[in-house]
Formats: C-alpha cells, structure tokens, sequence
C-alpha cells in the first residue's frame, strides 16, 4: 500500500493542541514550516497578534498564501480554536482554494474553521435562526432569473403605473431586479426606502414650481411600493434573492441580540479576502461580528476592485482606517508572478487614478517587485509588444499565428489567454485558432442555450409541447439527431405556408404521399422516425416530468451514447453542456407546481426571454492543453505565460458607461452613482487587472476596424501603460495579399477545435464515498457521473431510499431536538418526500410506498423499544487524507454510558438475514471510511459500526480492524491516484453495467 503522507508544509502543534490520544496514523505526523518561506512582511501580517489589520496585496504578491497561513497561525499559536475563526470570501472557488490550503497546512482532522462566501455564511445564518429571521428552513433562494419570472407572474399584483405599460407590460422587469438588488446591497430596507420616498414627496410638495424633484419624487414613490410588495410576496412564497442572503442575515443579526451574541462568541477572528469586493451589507455584517474585540483582518487590493456594477464598495477599503483608526496596514509588494516592466507598466497606468487610491490617500508605495526567476531570457525588445492591424480579421489571424510560434518554441497552449470585452468578441479569435489548429477554451458568461447540442434539446421540448411550433420542429428535423437536409425541410416549409398550414402537417403529409414531397425514399424513413418519436413523447408527457421525458429522448434516440462515444476522441464540453442543461430543467421542474411539459417550456421560454443565459464552461488553470479565451472578469486571480489583450481602441476600452436604467435615491446611497471619472477610473483598474495576468509576454493589440465601423483610435490605457504620449497611433501591420487569400479558403463553424480534457494536476481532490466507490467499480461511470456529470435516468430505487431515509432523520433530528415523533408523522415525513418519478406504473408506486411505510412502521415500533440516543445525526465531516480530502455525513452517531461509540449507516437495500447483513458491514467500505474519519476528528476508532437496513430492520455489526482500515486506505489510494491521473478506462462486467445508469449510453457496456 503507498504510504498516506503528510502534507510538507504541515504545522507541527496539533498532537499538543489536542487531548486526544496520540494518533496511530503516519498522516498525523505534522511537520513545518509555516514561517519559513515567508517574506518579512508577509510574516508580519501572518503573525499579526490582534486587532484590526489590513493587508494591501497587489497582484501576484501571494495574497491567498498569506490568509491561509494566518489561519494556521492563529491555529498553532492557540490564539483560538479552528471553529472560533470566520474566513469570507466571494466565489465557491476561492472558498474551496482557502479551504484546500488551510487543510494542506493544519493537520489531519482539525479543520473546522468557517471558510466560506458571504452568501454561504448568510444562508447558514438565516437558515439556523429561520424561526427569529422568519423564514422557514426550505426556503428556495432565486436566481436574478427567477426572480424576474416570480414578478412576471405576479406583475399586475404590484403597485406599478408608469414602470408597467400596459403596451409592453414587463419592460422594466429587469431593472427593477437590477434596482432590488442594488437596494440590497446598499443595506436598505422596503421601510427606509418608503420613508426616504416620503420625504421626497414632501419636498417636492413644497417646491410646487420643481418640475424635475415631482418626477422624482413620483418614481421613487411607486419604486420603493413596488419594493415593499416584493418584499412581502417573497416572504409568502418562501422564496429569497442572493441579496437576501446578506441582507436578511444582517437584519437578523441587527434585530435579535441572542443571536448576535451567539455569533460574536463563536468568532474569536474574522478574516476577509477580496475585501475590496465588500458591499456595503456585507461590510456592515463584518464589523458587527468584529465589534468586541476587533479581530478582524482584512486583505484587498483597491487597484483591483471591478465590481462596482455588482455592488462592491470601493469606499469600504479606501475607508478601512476611519472604522478602525489604529489599524496596522502590510503592504505587499514581492510579485511572484511578473517580469518587472509588465509591473512597471500597469503601476504607470493605475498611477492615472490617484488621488482615489490607498497609495494616494495613505502614503504607501504600492509598486510591485519582481521576484521570480525566469528560465527564458526577456525578448530583447522587452515583455510588452503594441501591436495594430487593420482590421479585426487580420488581428485575430496575428494573435493565432502568435502563439502557434510561441507553442513551436515550446510553450504549450494552455500558457496564452487571449482576454476580450464580451463574449461576442470572442468569436473572431476562436475562429483564428481552428483555422490554425489550436485548441481553445472559451470562458465566458454566457452562451449556453445558443449552444447547437443545447439548441436542439429545446426544440425539442417546445415541438413535444406545441406540434404547431414550425421554427423549433425545423431546428430539430434539420439537428444532428435526425439529419434532414436543410434544402428539403425548408421546401417542405414553403409548401406549409402556402397552405397556411405548420410544418408538421407537411412532413406528415410527405409521409402519406412520398411521391408529391421533397425528400427522398430514406430521408421519408427519418421523417417518419421523427413524427413517431414527437408523438410517443407528446402521449409520455402526461405521466413523465420534463427531466425524465427530455432522457428518455437523448437517450432513445441513440443521441447521448453517439456524444459519449464522440466525448473520448474529441473532449467532453458537448456532453457537459448536455448535463448543464439538465441541471436547469431539473432546478426549474422543482420550482414548478407541476413539473410537466407544458409548464417547464413556458418557464424555460421566459427564462430565455428575460436574459438568462448561463455560462458554458468554466476555465481551469490547470488546463495546459488549451488556449484560454476569457473575459477579463474572468480572467481575476489567475495567471498565464502570455497575455493577448486584444481589441484595445478608445471605444471599448473605457467601454461605455452603462447606467442602471432605474437609480437609488441619492440620499440612501453610501456611494453616489458612477460618474464618467469614476466609470473611466473602474474601466482602468479592468485594464490593471489583464495586464498584471501575464507572467513574461504581454501584447496589447488593436485594429482599425471592426466589422466596418472605424474606431476612435487605440485605448487610452495603452498609452498611459506605456508612457506613451496621448492618441498615439502605432504602425498598422499588414499581412501580405496572398496570406489573406489563404485564409478564407476555408472558414470552419465554431467550435471545431477539440475542448482539451481537463488535468487535475497537482490539486487536492475532494472525495466521497459514493465517488471512490464509483472510480473503483468502474472508472468511465466515475467519469460520466462525476467529471461530465451526465444526467442520469429518474430511479425509482433512488426515490424509495431517499424518502425512507428523509423520514428516518427527521425521526432522530426530533430526536436530539428532545422531541418524539409519532408514527403517523413518521408516514408524513416519508410523503412529504416521496417524488412520483421513476415507477414503472401507477401500481408499482403505490406498491414501493406500502413497502416504505411498513419498513417505516417496523422501525418506530423498534425505537419505541431502543433506549439508545443518538448524539449526532446526518453530522458532515471532511478531512485530510494526505494531500486529499473525504468528505461525507454520518447517518447516526451513537455513544453510550461507559463512552462505546456506534456509527450507523441507514440503508433501504433488501437483506433479510443477519449473517449477510454482518458480512456488508465488515466489507462496507463506507464505514471504514467512517471509522477513518472519526479517528481524525477525534483521535480515536469508534467502537462499532453497523449498517441497519430498514426494509427488515436487522442491523449488521463489524468492529473496525486494522486489516479493514488499511485495506480501505488502499482502495482510497488507488481511486484518488487514478482521479487525478485522469485515467478513465472502462472495466465493464455483465453484472456492473447491469446496474449502471450509464449503460444506454456507454459503448464500453457489457451487452
Ligand atoms: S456501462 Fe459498464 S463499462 Fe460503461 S460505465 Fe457503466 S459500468 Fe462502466
């Protein structure tokens, strides 16, 4: 078995720190060094005693180095225990980066510091105080989406006048959520905003000549109604916005000092990365917690703050000393990233927004030092290159030619970011690259419904649901799943409309009467194949929900197996589509009252009518087989080995500045509106931030036309960046007359370059069980369910243990809580989560919910009986294992009087005899990852564990030996060390594809 090492930068004062006995395990060995590596001032913000601190971290000066080790200082210092110390951040990523490193630094098992985003943060509090905030503890947090179709659907409810035309009704749906959202942020409540409304009412009242202060007085009078009537209609419907996440947890905190107290006793620390990104709620909820004691470290960057248009209050960092005047500041400086004139150049550019900086308005010297050695030499002509074409065509074939040089000398694709504006911007570079054969990942914001394998999943949706839906039916005949030539479907559409008839009736019609039609002997066989599916879809959408219909058609269709199959040769972005789509049509089947077809294609049509549109893959560092196309929002916090900052001219950088449609009330606001200085000064640190991305090239380029429109010349920022003197307008490269030619022989569709396959590199993986087990039975399905997360057919397996097992921890949740649970609340649990979905019939449900109920009632009867308490219940842990985490939930922990400790695992499979029962238990790997787990939070194995299976009620039991627990580590090993090698050969069986969900679509499946 390879050994289960230690981290190397672990701390050593844990095994003292604990009075747990001494652990048995070579990965509780904990070595240093914490310090070590540091620089002075990274050590000196690190090792900061107590008090306010804020570090000013420039980019690449290894701001996520230092709050992590602050952690683990905190930690070996014993200044306070892991879960006395609060970490906010902004994305999930940087939570989990913070929490992979703090595990990687404090040893095995004592990790329980509270790393997470504000909006994590918000919603525990909310929902662990539900009953004082008011809320429920289900309540369903809305996409910005979601929250426009719950007003479209309650629009005539609202006190709207002049922002509800009745000509076009949902106009200002948008902005209103724009306006809620910034109301939000800005901490102001439907009661201050009604009373600020008022007050202006009564100015204006007594100015009767204003005409300008009526009109505002007026809007906001009906914005801040209309503000409070959407208050109230998502307290109602039990619904919450992402700003109520903050702003509710707030109020929470403001409104009820217990819990306030309780908060501010758990929190000895609270630390903020990001921390020029704070809105003004989330700062407010920061220093309340820090109030006793002031133990608050924040780190930031001013020059790095571009969420303005998010909220974000630059105010909060250039203002952190008022709040706490005796501060102490770091500032940070040693790049680890750059070559001195790329840092050079972006201080030079940022220097242009003084005196609104910290280095202005503190006296810091903030220029960055390069610290890096780099193995290439610097080009003689220096890292940064102005470049200018003259046109955008011919800039996009240079950056493409670029990097294939780059690459030729030995740099790999996955080194090059090409950042640009927008995500339509893009689409001149990625079609550079295929023509020259480069493998790209695009990055963007949105996109995914445009998507050809998306495109087509919803028409096929709105074709089952409506057969008089000519464009979508069109879309699907003419899709890769049925392949009709465009020429013939659009004759046979023609044919159609002059017989005022839909496209539907044509095909069918061609079908009776082939002679008279357009399409050929075989094309009428796949018209026929396609009206027989649409109406065998249209008779199962009255019994299936929307998810399970959409599957049944990818998959019967032979469609998901063809991408699987297609996913090995060329990656799986297609196929990751799919399953992101799927995720949407299940999200919004569960908002439903009725997750049918007819209802989940008007919610997915507003969805698509209001604006949403979800990104299509995320950009992976660590991916080094393709080049990153991403917007500069995208591109913060990472790095690569050359930059392409492309479409530089005045026009789109500073880009316009687009105002919210509907504004604040200025006298609410604890930041005014963006002016042009401040719009132009936010579009700058933008410009800072792609320029401080690149490690040893930079290339700032630019062309003279776009698409025909002249532009105004080259970006401003490029020439402050460059000391260069104002609307200086660098020498236009040409390409040669016959390159240009060459290159539109061919223009090859997007995307043709094959998306690479993600490395998981050196980075910690976060496993459960259920997907160790899956590596382990067979690799692809681990791949399917857990890389390109396929979604997977509805079970009816799936819905019986689920609902027995919601039943049964609500059970011994009343439990802990003290309470008892009566048996016909029991059978209310298991109905209140029983779904219809996955049965085979009507009678087969009915069936399964009479087995549940009965297997429910033998387990009442049997507690009755049981004088065993449990002491935790459905407990999350995570913890190290070497360089890796496990993460999982005990069921049921139980200790008794002389300290016995029991761990159960719940399980709705069907053994009836001890014997095998015992046997399951003493194989299970799950429990002796249990039985790893607790001895790293505790230090010690428990005494038993048992799996009880409820359908018989007869528990086996297993002791965890030694012999099991190393055999487990092995299994653990093995999974992890193929994860990470992205090694996914299929291992089929006649029995393990049996039960594979994927085996309709694997073609590796034992048939
Ligand atoms: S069908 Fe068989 S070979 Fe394919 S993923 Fe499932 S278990 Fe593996």
């Amino acid at each position: 078995m390879p050994p289960v090492v230690p981290s190397p930068d672990q701390i050593p004062f844990f095994e003292e720190l604990t009075a747990a006995p001494r652990p048995r395990r070579p990965h509780l060995r904990i070595q240093p060094p914490l310090l070590a590596d540091l620089t002075v001032r990274q050590r000196k913000a690190v090792t900061h005693e107590s008090g306010p601190l804020l570090i000013v971290a420039g980019a690449g000066t290894g701001k996520t180095t230092v709050i992590t080790r602050r952690i683990a200082w905190l930690i070996a210092e014993k200044r306070a225990l892991p879960s006395e110390i609060l970490a906010l951040t902004f994305t999930d990523r940087a939570a989990l980066e913070m929490v992979e490193r703090v595990d990687r630094l404090v040893p095995y098992g004592q990790t329980d510091a509270a790393i997470s985003t504000f909006h994590a943060f918000g919603d525990r509090l909310l929902r662990e105080h539900a009953l004082e905030a008011g809320l429920s503890d289900r309540s369903t947090v809305l996409s910005r989406a979601e929250q426009i179709i719950l007003l479209r659907e309650h629009l005539f409810e609202l006190p709207l006048d002049r922002y509800r035309p009745l000509g076009d009704p949902t106009r200002f749906l948008s902005a209103l959520v724009t306006l809620i959202s910034r109301l939000r942020d800005e901490d102001i409540s439907p009661a201050s905003y009604l009373g600020a409304a008022a007050e202006l009412r009564q100015r204006a009242a007594d100015a009767p000549d204003d005409e300008v202060l009526a009109e505002e007085a007026a809007r906001h009078a009906e914005l801040s109604a209309a503000f409070d009537a959407y208050e109230r209609l998502m307290r109602t419907t039990d619904r919450l916005d992402f700003g109520d996440q903050v702003g509710l947890a707030l109020r929470l905190l403001r409104d009820h000092p217990s819990v306030l107290e309780e908060e501010r006793a758990r929190y000895r620390y609270i630390l903020v990365d990001e921390f020029q990104d704070t809105n003004h709620a989330q700062w407010e909820i920061v220093r309340l917690l820090a109030e006793p004691h002031g133990n608050v470290t924040v780190v930031g960057d001013d020059d790095q703050s571009i969420y303005r248009f998010r909220g974000a209050a630059l105010g909060n960092i250039l203002g952190f000393r008022e709040a706490y005047p005796k501060a102490a500041s770091v500032v940070l400086v040693d790049n680890y990233r750059s070559r001195q004139p790329i840092l050079d150049a972006a201080h030079r550019l940022i220097k242009h927004n003084d005196p609104d900086r910290l280095e202005a308005r503190e006296g810091l010297d903030k220029r960055l030092r390069a610290r890096l050695r780099f193995d290439r030499p610097e080009p003689a002509s220096g890292p940064i290159e102005m470049v200018a074409f003259a046109t955008g065509s011919d800039e996009a074939d240079a950056v493409a030619d670029r990097i294939d040089a780059s690459m030729l000398a030995g740099r790999r694709a996955g080194d090059h970011a090409i950042l640009v504006r927008g995500n339509r911007e893009a689409d001149p570079y990625l079609r550079a690259l295929n023509m020259a054969h480069i493998p790209w990942r695009f990055s963007g914001t949105a996109g995914l419904y445009r998507q050809p394998e998306v495109r087509v999943l919803i028409s096929f949706l709105r074709a089952v649901n409506d057969p008089d839906d000519s464009v979508s039916l069109y879309d699907l005949a003419t899709s890769e799943i049925f392949g009709l030539a465009a020429s013939d479907v659009t004759l046979a559409l023609s044919n159609a409309r002059r017989r005022r008839s839909s496209l539907a009736v044509a095909l069918g019609d061609a079908v009776t009467d082939p002679e008279r039609s357009p399409f050929s002997l075989r094309a009428i066989e796949v018209v026929q194949r396609l009206l027989g599916s649409l109406e065998a879809h249209r008779a199962m959408s009255t019994e299936k929900s929307s998810g399970e219909l959409l599957y049944h058609f990818i998959s019967g269709s032979g469609w998901l197996a063809r991408l699987a199959h297609e996913g090995r040769e060329t990656g799986e972005e297609r196929l990751a589509n799919v399953a992101r789509f799927f995720e949407i049509v299940r999200r919004q089947g569960s908002l439903l009252r009725d997750d049918r077809l007819p209802f989940l294609v008007a919610q997915l049509d507003t969805l698509i009518e209001t604006g949403d549109d979800p990104s299509t893959a995320d950009v992976d560092p660590d991916d080094g087989d393709a080049v990153h196309v991403l917007t500069y929002h995208k591109a913060k916090g990472l790095e690569f080995g050359v930059v392409f900052m492309v479409g530089l001219i005045d026009d789109r950088f500073p880009g316009w500045n687009r105002r919210d449609a509907l504004e604040l009330p200025e006298a609410l606001v604890s930041a005014p509106p963006s002016d042009a200085d401040q719009h132009v000064a936010e579009e700058r640190r933008l410009f800072y931030v792609g320029m401080t991305r690149a490690r040893e090239r930079l290339v700032l380029s630019s062309a003279q036309d776009y698409g025909g429109r002249r532009s105004r010349g080259v970006s401003r920022f490029v020439a402050e960046a460059l000391d260069l003197p104002p609307a200086t307008q660098p020498e236009t490269i040409r390409p040669a007359v016959l390159e240009q030619l060459a290159r539109h022989q061919a223009s090859p569709t997007l995307p043709a370059a094959p998306a690479a396959r993600p490395q998981l590199g050196g980075r910690p993986l976060s496993l459960s069980y259920g997907q160790i087990n899956d590596y382990l039975e067979c690799p692809a399905k681990y791949r399917y369910g857990h890389v390109v997360r396929l979604p997977t057919p509805a079970s009816h397996q799936m819905v019986y243990g689920r609902a027995l097992h919601a039943a049964v921890q609500a059970y011994h949740r009343l439990q802990l809580a003290g309470g008892a649970m009566s048996i016909d609340e029991l059978h209310a649990a298991l109905d209140a989560n029983w779904e219809s979905v996955g049965f085979l019939t009507r009678e087969h449900e009915e069936a399964r919910r009479i087995t549940a109920r009965e297997a429910l009632s033998r387990f009442w009867d049997a507690q009755q009986r049981d004088p065993a308490q449990p002491t935790a219940v459905e407990r999350d842990f995570t913890v190290a294992f070497g360089r890796d985490r496990l993460r999982g939930r005990y069921d049921r922990v139980d200790r008794d009087v002389a300290g016995r400790v029991v761990i159960t695992d719940y399980k709705s499979s069907d053994v009836r005899d001890l014997g095998t029962a015992n046997r399951r238990a003493k194989e299970s790997l799950q429990l002796s990852i249990y039985a790893l787990a607790h001895e790293a939070e505790h230090g010690s194995l428990p005494d038993e564990l048992a799996l009880h299976f409820l359908e018989s009620g007869i528990v086996g039991r297993a002791e965890p030996t030694e012999k099991r627990l190393e055999k487990a580590q092995e299994q653990l090993t093995q999974a992890a060390t193929g994860i990470r090698a992205h090694q996914f050969e299929a291992t089929p069986s006649a029995m393990r594809c049996g039960y594979c969900p994927f085996r309709e679509i694997c073609p590796d499946a034992s048939r």
